[in-house]
């Protein structure tokens, strides 16, 4: 059977345009034999948390039978990550962010419903909402800074708005949004309206008037703040992510969970990645330390950047894009192409070890053309 306009089986916003295409893995790659430093996908290059491997290990020989039937567990481990100030039914959980992004998507949007983005962005909160035949209404972030247009999105909200994403730190840009802004933005958002606040990469954050979406849940706002194991936990390939929210939002959300929601593997590593303090700390003190070392040599050599609260950095170089990132993948290093996030002729390389942050600066030096 042929796919048609007319053939009532194949819905028209399913689009096998709005399937979301990941960076490269690193066999898809050929560097002629050269070490391959993956700095594509925003991952952790110091792998994965030791106390979440433990885990996998332990329940590695349990696989034939069924998970927890719910995610409780796991929701009091996150209680406990969050002081107590979370409580068990707050969360919602799911296998990655991404679903647990889908989850609110599907829950929120619908057909004549309408949703807020703010490019350069994460692709898949456009992606998602589309196949909800939802419209989507973009008030890009505001250059050259990339900072939230706030008169811009609170204007376009209208009474079929259900969804606003913003992300901070962003991706990917590497900008974030001021508390004052937040707050004063947050304040006046109309009651049919949720906020879905993307934090997946809080824990690099430093900035002193950084907030994630948590002041704003406690108090009771419709704010939903969006995370991941993916990044700082460096357990992207487990697939397990989380969001947390009013009791009355998450309880919403959650009746879209499916029988035995979250795989055994992710629960148990889950669980133990959120008492990994030493991990964790690790993984942060390197990044923010490391994100200088890239900036200075990205000064010496006059490339274009954004200064970054994530695990990446935004460059612009006067370089065509695809080119750089094609020199750069002879040499080893994969680096990720923006243009599809919203941000054309820009590039993003995530902040890893210092050898991986080195192999990349000369890797830079021997490609770029200045
Ligand atoms: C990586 C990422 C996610 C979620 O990643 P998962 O691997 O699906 O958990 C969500 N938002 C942003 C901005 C990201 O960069």
């Amino acid at each position: 059977m042929k796919e048609n306009k007319d053939n009532p089986i194949f819905k028209t916003h399913l689009k096998s345009s709005n399937l979301y295409v990941g960076g490269k893995s690193r066999k898809e790659i050929d560097s002629g034999g050269k070490k391959i430093y993956k700095l594509s996908s925003n991952e952790n290059l110091l792998g994965s948390s030791p106390k979440a491997l433990q885990a996998i290990r332990a329940n590695v020989d349990n696989l034939s039978e069924y998970p927890d039937r719910t995610d409780k567990r796991l929701q009091e481990a996150l209680s406990v990550f969050y002081k107590n100030e979370l409580k068990v039914g707050q969360f919602i959980t799911s296998n990655s962010g991404s679903e647990v992004l889908d989850l609110i998507i599907r829950a929120f949007l619908g057909e004549d419903l309408e949703y807020i983005t703010t490019n350069p962005m994460f692709k898949p909160y456009q992606m998602f909402s589309d196949k909800m035949a939802a419209k989507q209404v973009d008030i890009r972030l505001l250059e050259p800074d990339y900072s939230l247009n706030v008169e811009g999105v609170l204007g376009a909200i209208n009474e079929n708005t259900r969804l606003i994403f913003l992300t901070s730190p962003n991706n990917p840009t590497g900008t974030y949004i001021p508390k004052a802004t937040l707050d004063a933005f947050i304040n006046r958002l109309p009651e049919h309206v949720v906020l879905v606040l993307d934090e997946v990469y809080f824990h690099f954050a430093e900035a002193k008037d950084y907030t994630t979406a948590l002041p704003y849940v406690l108090a009771g706002k419709n704010v939903i703040g969006l995370n991941s194991f993916s990044k700082t936990y460096g357990l992207a390939g487990l697939r397990l992510g989380y969001a947390y929210t009013t009791p009355a939002l998450a309880e919403y959300v959650q009746r879209l969970y499916k029988p035995f929601q979250v795989n055994t593997l992710a629960l148990e590593a889950g669980i133990a990645a959120l008492s990994d303090t030493e991990f964790l700390h690790k993984t942060v003190t390197l990044i923010q330390k490391e994100r200088l070392f890239v900036y200075e040599h990205l000064d010496r050599l006059g490339m274009q950047y954004w200064k970054s609260q994530s695990n990446f950095i935004l460059m612009k170089p006067k370089t065509a894009a695809k080119e750089l990132v094609e020199r750069l993948q002879k040499e080893g290093i994969m680096v990720r192409p923006v243009a599809g996030f919203g941000a054309p002729g820009c590039v993003r390389v995530t902040v890893g070890t210092r050898a991986a942050n080195a192999a990349f600066i000369g890797a830079l030096e021997k490609v770029v053309i200045f």
